[in-house]
């Protein structure tokens, strides 16, 4: 990964060259002792960074609670209220997100570099494709590039306030608009990146249409930080991230790749590669898994694989690595012999 201007959140790293995740909390933001019991979950699932919204006081009063106990970095996402920008850096947010377009008065943007650079925090400037500076917007359009001049105008604000901590998203639900306009951002400016496509829909499509665009940027050396936003649990976005991350190894652990059967498979598969698939989900090293429908193509497609199986005729099921055959088991005991392996793989 390219290098930027590595920017702290608490603990965390952002622009070091490993590609953090984060996701949201979806409760409400008052609902404590909940929240914090998410937050631990999603950290047992490799999120690096979490959001909550703050948008009244009895939020920011939480949003203290929440900072105080929280396993993770607490960002603070803030859509207007310059108020809730400054009393969230109070309450001990790690970082705080904001739309400096969408704050008003730049005097109000002004107080709350000021207060951020007091609490050594960073700021994220994120724009959406809906809230673009509005004389940009007159000039270039609702286009990638009136997102990215957008986004680099609000940073250029908080520069003209000494402040330099900064973090840059451009967000929009069009695949295309988004990957252009981060390739504009990350040849016009050395902070670094957080990406992510928004709105981007339910968990099959929003994963899909995620995987596209960060998948496209990651590729090039571009991102620091994603979010892949669904229509479903915070834990999800987490779990789709880390597949993400997987496939285009950014990050380690068991990839599980399996054929898609035809006539020659003669066992369910589908359930099986499921079932392998989840139990070596949190396997935080770098294993090959191959499951295959049959010997006649499987081992050697499997070639690559550290271990894999195949199915054969007579109920019987190959074990190979690297191509080679391993041992031969029966249905009885394939599943068993199977996980033992990988599992003496593991312990290797
Ligand atoms: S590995 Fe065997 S079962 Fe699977 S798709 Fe190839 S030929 Fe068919």
């Amino acid at each position: 990964m390219s290098m930027k201007k590595i920017i702290k959140v608490k603990d965390i790293e952002i622009g070091n060259g490993k590609v953090t995740i984060q996701t949201m909390l979806s409760k409400k933001t008052t609902l404590v002792e909940e929240n914090l019991a998410d937050i631990i979950a999603l950290k047992n699932a490799g999120c690096h960074i979490v959001r909550v919204a703050v948008s009244n006081d009895d939020e920011v009063v939480a949003l203290r609670k929440i900072c105080e106990k929280s396993v993770l970095p607490i960002v603070a996402d803030i859509q207007f209220d310059y108020k809730m920008a400054i009393a969230s850096i109070e309450a001990g947010a790690s970082k705080i997100r904001i739309n400096p377009s969408n704050i008003g008065d730049n005097s109000k943007v002004e107080l709350i570099c000021k207060k951020a650079k007091e609490y050594c925090i960073p700021i994220r400037v994120g724009v959406n494709m809906g809230s673009l500076d509005s004389e940009v917007e007159a000039k270039y359009g609702r286009t990638a590039l009136g997102l990215a001049k957008s986004c680099i105008k609000c940073a250029e604000l908080l520069e003209s306030f000494d402040f330099f901590d900064i973090v840059l998203s451009v967000k929009a639900s069009s695949v295309k608009t988004m990957v252009e306009a981060c390739k504009i951002l990350h040849k016009s400016t050395d902070y670094p990146l957080h990406i992510g496509v928004t709105e981007a829909g339910t968990k099959e499509t929003g994963v899909i249409k995620n995987a596209v665009g960060i998948g496209a940027l990651l590729l090039e050396d571009i991102g620091d930080t994603i979010r892949i936003s669904l229509s479903a649990e915070p834990i999800e976005e987490v779990f789709a991230s880390r597949r993400l991350l997987k496939s285009l190894n950014l990050l380690q652990g068991a990839t599980v790749v399996s054929c898609p059967t035809c006539s020659r498979c003669n066992y369910d598969l589908f359930t099986f590669a499921k079932e392998i698939e989840e139990m070596t989900f949190d396997i935080k090293q770098n294993l090959h898994i191959a499951v295959m429908g049959c010997v006649v193509n499987g081992i050697g497609e499997g070639k690559d694989a550290d271990i894999g199986i195949a199915g054969g005729g007579d109920n019987n099921f190959v074990i190979f690595q690297q191509g080679k055959v391993l041992k031969t088991v029966t249905s009885d005991n394939y599943k068993e012999e199977f996980l033992r392996l990988i599992n003496e793989k593991i312990m290797e």
